[in-house]
């Protein structure tokens, strides 16, 4: 439902752009969130970013900056969200994303997770819009169960370094079920797995920016562990696209979004190395606590669901993806 512009308009421009639906979007200046801003404006909605930019950045919205349907605000989602004027979609993609990021700010994982997660369902809920949480492969924790499909329910330690925002994000999908069935809201749950691009911070300490950033400066690949474990890795075009799909045609029930080719991390090391044209060598460090073994994603209900398929294979993405890296190092 396209809801009425609240205030009287001036001009025909105006009124045109009052017509388009708007969407809010936290996390906006986000790796994944500045994209997903992109593809919104794209498909011709109004979009406003709202990032309180700890982990986000207002370099990452440089090409959105000054277009007419886009508006960003630095806030905080966990302080409250005072948005004026209709809204017919609400996406939460704000959190820090990168284990040394949520081991740097634990509690804000947690609130951004849970009371942001409910101010968002909050601001849906008055607008009458539809909801998006963007949730996470980590809520499977390290599965025993491979690959992963949504109706496993995962295998998390809450007490973990990993706890703030593994469990952050079980609760946000909790949150997402609890406002779906006691306020009929239209809700949105998509599971994301590990996912590259341009725009993720060099310092963000993933394996693919570190990985990337290493290779590029003729330093050591620090693999964790034997590098026997595994990631399968979706490139952030493919992502957003099955966003958008969730949010046209999806339904309540949680859906993975990913890339199913799955690799070990010693195999992606070895990629990086070759695909940069790198004279790097292979360091080993220990493996972190609670990492994950293994992880793919099943997709079959994306397959059926949305009829979305990733589409750029992980060597074309980390090629796309270097090429950032080298345009930032
Ligand atoms: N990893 C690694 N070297 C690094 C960074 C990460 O070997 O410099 C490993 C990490 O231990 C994990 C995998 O790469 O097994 C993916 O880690 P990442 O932080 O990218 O994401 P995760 O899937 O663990 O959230």
């Amino acid at each position: 439902m396209i809801r009425p512009p609240c205030a009287a308009l001036g001009s025909p421009i105006e009124e045109l752009a009052a017509n388009k639906p708007r969407a809010v979007v936290s996390g906006g200046a986000g790796f994944i969130g500045s994209h997903l801003c992109q593809a919104l404006l794209d498909s011709g909605m109004r979009v406003l970013a709202l990032d309180n930019l700890i982990t986000g950045s207002r370099e990452n919205l440089r090409t959105l900056e000054g277009h007419p349907d886009f508006e960003f605000r630095q806030s905080d989602v966990n302080h409250g969200i005072f948005v004026g004027g209709d809204a017919r979609y609400v996406l939460h993609f704000a959190s820090p994303a990168s284990p040394p990021q949520y081991d740097a700010n634990p509690i804000h994982t947690l609130k951004v997770g849970t009371v942001g997660t409910m101010n968002m369902l909050g601001l849906a809920r008055a607008k009458g819009a539809t909801f998006l949480l963007a949730s996470t492969s980590e809520v499977y924790g390290d599965p025993l169960v491979h690959p992963q499909p949504e109706s496993y329910w995962g295998n998390v330690n809450p007490i973990g370094p990993r706890g703030c925002y593994d469990e952050a994000k079980r609760c946000a999908e909790a949150f997402a079920m609890a406002y779906h069935r006691a306020h009929q809201v239209d809700t949105r749950i998509i599971r994301i797995f590990n996912t590259h691009g341009p725009r993720m911070q060099v310092s963000d300490g993933r394996a693919v920016p570190n990985f990337m950033a290493q290779a590029l400066r003729g330093e050591p690949l620090t693999v964790y562990g034997d590098g026997s474990q595994t990631r399968s890795l979706c490139y952030v075009s493919d992502l957003v696209r099955g966003v958008l799909g969730v949010l046209e045609r999806g339904d309540e029930m949680p859906v993975n979004l990913g890339n199913p080719s799955e690799v070990t991390v010693l195999q992606l090391a070895e990629t990086i190395i070759r695909l940069a044209n790198s004279k790097s060598e292979i360091v080993y460090r220990d493996l972190p606590v609670d990492d994950p073994k293994q992880r793919r994603p099943d997709i079959t209900r994306a397959r059926t669901l949305l009829g979305w398929e990733p589409e750029v294979s992980l060597e074309d993405g980390l090629v796309r993806t270097l090429e950032y890296f080298r345009s930032v190092i």
